[in-house]
């Protein structure tokens, strides 16, 4: 009998199967298409005659399965879920486990806990980042369900995850759905992420005229300091890559300034408005993506709208550093508001997620893998309520001597015409946060004039309504 079965064989499921064979575990594989389950089963014997077998009927797959039964779904998100779970809980019984690995919304995952349980089976959705290479070699996984069917799952999932210096990258996340939650919020941080180094490239190419082999030196030498991250590395990389297909120039200038996207940014930014919590950084990500989407539109403005005639004189020494800060500081930023986007709903939902451990398991495996995870790790861990982590001592000091330097790259860019959407968002969500007083009374005052909405004071309790205009 085998300890854990996958049904969906594309990049993620294959890959996941044959790391769990890997690491000892007796797998079952099946897939709607029967031919990649022939793929899947290929691939084990070159990679080392791994412990796996095929099989191409739902019910002969899941009777192959040693009870309590454990199957991992990895097929495409929403409605090929739904058609899944009919054909497999058909030949589960009470006590089985089923995990849906995909990028799902979570609603998504709460409702089908709730129409399976009548049968008794244990439903998780576990959120899986690392894409092909981490599925095969070891991914973070936030699994979120039943404990008890997290702790059936735990010996095969702590092996199969990537392995870091404090441990495996998975941990119980939280009851069904939060597991999905993590990983959207990962997801939305990882566009952030992207969006940021995308912003230090352009002012660092077209502010500072860097080349390809120049970026490549710097986001190389950036990797040994606190920006060390899997983006930043593989940013070097892209630049270094010279174009095969007309053996002119780098690859990365004839790949077509269009970012698509499946979903998991705007969700988590619908979740943000959601749960009333400010994600600036995340935003002008998103909207960043739908901009560039519009290259028809971009293309004819460009003959319409101008931007300054000239860019101000620069010290590029200077703007190389002033331009690594500015990207860790707007870097804290972005965690932090995809941190308390977490918080938020762990609270609204009664998830008690732990945000240090979410850290630690992002460490390893998956694609915002960064050492500054560990700095956050810590801050959750000194204190677990920390109210956000701008002020913690150590990030609070790190962002209080980088933002002159932030500042300056803001206000260049801004000079050049060049613009650093989240970047600057991050600044503003920063000077917003750091400030015991804002303009909002004013805009309170206004709520107050039109829509007698009232407000409170600042110097005595209750509440007001004034007749704002006496001609009235
Ligand atoms: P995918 O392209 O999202 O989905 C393909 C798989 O879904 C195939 O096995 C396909 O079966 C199956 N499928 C589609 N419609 C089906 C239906 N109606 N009934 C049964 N099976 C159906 O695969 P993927 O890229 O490996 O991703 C799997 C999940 O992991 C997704 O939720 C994805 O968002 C998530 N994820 C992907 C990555 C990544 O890097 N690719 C990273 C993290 C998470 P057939 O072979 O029969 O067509």
């Amino acid at each position: 009998m085998a300890d854990v079965g996958l049904y969906g064989l594309a990049v993620m499921g294959q890959n996941f199967a044959l790391n769990m064979a890997d690491k000892g575990f007796s797998v079952s594989v099946c897939n709607r298409s029967p031919d990649k389950v022939d793929a899947t089963v290929a691939r084990a014997k070159v990679e080392g005659d791994l412990p796996l077998k095929g099989y191409k009927d739902a019910k002969e797959f899941i009777e192959s399965l040693s009870k309590p039964r454990k199957v991992i779904m990895l097929v495409q998100a929403g409605a090929p879920v739904d058609s899944t779970i009919k054909v497999l809980s058909e030949f589960l019984e009470a006590g089985d486990v089923l995990v849906d690995g995909g990028n799902e919304w979570f609603p998504n995952t709460i409702r089908r806990a709730q129409e399976l349980e009548p049968k008794g089976i244990h439903f998780v959705g576990m959120g899986i980042s690392g894409g092909e290479e981490g599925a095969r070699n070891g991914p973070s996984l936030m699994p979120g369900g039943p404990k008890e069917a997290f702790e059936l799952l735990k010996p095969i999932l702590v092996k199969a995850a990537a392995q870091v210096d404090d441990g495996p990258c998975v941990t119980y996340i939280g009851p069904v759905g939060s597991g999905n939650y993590v990983k959207m919020v990962h997801n939305g941080i990882e566009y952030g992420d992207m969006q940021l180094i995308a912003e230090a490239y352009d002012i660092l190419k077209h502010i500072a005229g860097m080349t390809n082999d120049e970026l490549a030196a710097t986001f190389a030498s950036w990797n040994q300091t606190e920006l060390q991250s899997f983006l930043i590395e593989i940013t070097a990389i892209i630049f270094t890559k010279k174009d095969d297909l007309t053996s002119e120039g780098y690859v990365v200038d004839k790949v077509l300034d269009k970012t698509g996207m499946k979903g998991t940014g705007r969700w988590t930014v619908q979740e943000a408005a959601e749960r009333s919590t400010p994600a600036p950084t995340m935003a002008c990500a998103l909207d960043a993506r739908y901009l560039s989407a519009r290259k028809d539109e971009r293309i004819a403005a460009s003959s319409i709208l101008n931007g300054p005639a000239e860019f101000p004189k620069v010290d590029r020494g200077q703007l190389v550093g002033d331009v690594m800060a500015a990207l860790y500081c707007a870097k804290i930023c972005s965690y932090a508001q995809g941190m308390n986007l977490i918080k938020a709903a762990s609270e609204h939902n009664n998830w008690n997620i732990d945000l240090g451990e979410c850290s630690r398991i992002w460490k390893g495996g998956c694609i915002i893998r960064a050492a500054f995870l560990s700095n956050i790790k810590s801050a959750y861990d000194k204190n677990g309520q920390l109210a956000n982590l701008l002020v913690d001592p150590d990030f609070a000091a790190s962002l209080n001597s980088r933002q002159n330097a932030w500042r300056r790259v803001v206000s260049l860019c801004v000079a050049s015409g060049v613009a650093c959407p989240s970047m600057s968002a991050s600044l503003s969500y920063f000077d917003y946060y750091r400030r015991g007083s804002l303009p909002a009374n004013l805009v309170q005052a206004q709520r107050d004039f039109f829509g007698g909405h009232t407000y409170e004071r600042t110097d005595r309790p209750g509440t007001f309504h004034c007749l704002w205009d006496d001609s009235h």
